[in-house]
């Protein structure tokens, strides 16, 4: 991988991204990708962008492609959790996008399906996985928190909390696992993605 051209307020680095990897079920995947990266300036509370060049990984939902044509890693919330296990751009390969490109490798060359469960792309499956990460029941609850991680922790902890407990946000147990993915992003990131969840970030 090499630098590219500063665009969009992003570094760009690209080249072959080469990965070996193996999941518990024994099957090792070697492959590598043809690979576009755009690294926004205040990396790591924003999310990089990858876009593979040589469409080998087909551009549709079921290969996980979101519309603007970069690869959809994840939920973006669970990606940013991933991400903050080793927040640099090693621990971004490695945990990020690694993980993905063996898994949408391993369905085109053997036609496996996800082994950690697979997501629905786009926003229904990405409250889904907010329903399970905050155990939430409904859209209406996680749409309520992603607007509250979009607030001042002051003000968001003053409203009713999004799990229906009855109680202000500040004083439910919910508050420490917003808290925590509070730290990992700037308030304006998830302000964009409680605008559009399913938009990719
Ligand atoms: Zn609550």
């Amino acid at each position: 991988m090499s630098p590219g051209p500063f665009k969009n307020g992003c570094v760009t680095y690209r080249g072959h991204f080469d990965f070996h990897c193996q999941a518990p079920d024994g099957v090792e995947i070697k492959h590598f990708y043809y690979v576009e990266i755009f690294i926004p300036l205040n990396f790591p509370r924003e999310l990089p962008k990858v876009w593979e060049l040589k469409e080998e990984i087909p551009r549709d939902g079921k290969h996980h492609t979101n519309y603007d044509g970069s690869l959809c890693l994840g939920s973006p919330i669970r990606v940013l959790k991933q991400l903050n296990i080793n927040p640099t751009l090693l621990g971004f390969a490695k945990n990020c996008l690694t993980p993905f490109l063996y898994t949408i490798t391993r369905q085109i060359q053997r036609g496996d399906g996800f082994i950690s469960g697979e997501l629905d792309h786009g926003e229904p499956g990405i409250v889904d996985d907010y329903q399970s990460l905050f155990n939430l029941k409904t859209k209406k609850q996680v749409l309520s928190l992603l607007h509250l991680l979009s607030m001042k922790k002051r003000e968001a902890n003053k409203k009713p909390c999004p799990c229906l407990c009855g109680q202000r946000l500040g004083k439910c147990t919910l508050r420490f696992k917003v808290n925590n993915i509070r730290k990992m992003a700037a308030r304006s990131w998830f302000r964009r993605h409680s605008l559009n969840p399913g938009g990719g970030m």
